[in-house]
């Protein structure tokens, strides 16, 4: 297996109930490595331009109120598969329908306030990675 980066953030309401530390066991049990980190609050326009993809969806406007309601933990993560392996550690986007043991079953409120996102491709994951970080804030 190769050895990729992945973007994942910590969405608002995973740091308003103060959850920062028990999700980053998650990946960190699971192989993960936190090769970049940073707290950070999201304007409007930079949570747009984050979902832009999302634009036409009808809960566009109801994802970008929620990603600018508090502040978010983005990272880097580093592992083996790491894009595919985050995304089976996060688990579903509807925590009802996401497997026991994953972060979204036990942690998430909702599927619009899901805990936590991660890259759903390595394409995707340099484009979300390079959207957040400078190459010289990543350490291997
Ligand atoms: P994922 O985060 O699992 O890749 P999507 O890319 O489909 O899921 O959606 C991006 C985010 O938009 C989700 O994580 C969630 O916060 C929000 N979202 C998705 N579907 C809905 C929905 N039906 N209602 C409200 N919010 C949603
Ligand atoms: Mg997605």
């Amino acid at each position: 297996m190769a050895i990729e980066r992945t973007l994942s953030i910590l969405k608002p309401d995973a740091t308003r109930r103060n959850l920062t530390g028990a999700i980053n066991q998650r990946f960190e049990e699971k192989g993960l490595r936190i090769v970049a980190q940073k707290r950070i609050h999201l304007s409007r326009r930079e949570a747009g331009l984050f979902y832009e993809v999302h634009k036409e969806r009808p809960f566009f406007d109801e994802l970008v109120e929620y990603m600018v309601s508090g502040p978010i933990v983005v990272q880097v993560l580093e592992g083996d598969n790491a894009v595919a392996n985050n995304r089976e550690i996060m688990g579903a986007t509807d925590p009802s329908k996401a497997d026991a043991g994953t972060i979204r079953k036990d942690f998430a409120v909702s599927i619009g306030e899901n805990s936590v996102h991660g890259s759903d491709s390595l394409e995707n994951a340099k484009r979300e990675i390079d959207f957040f970080f400078s190459e010289s804030e990543i350490v291997g």
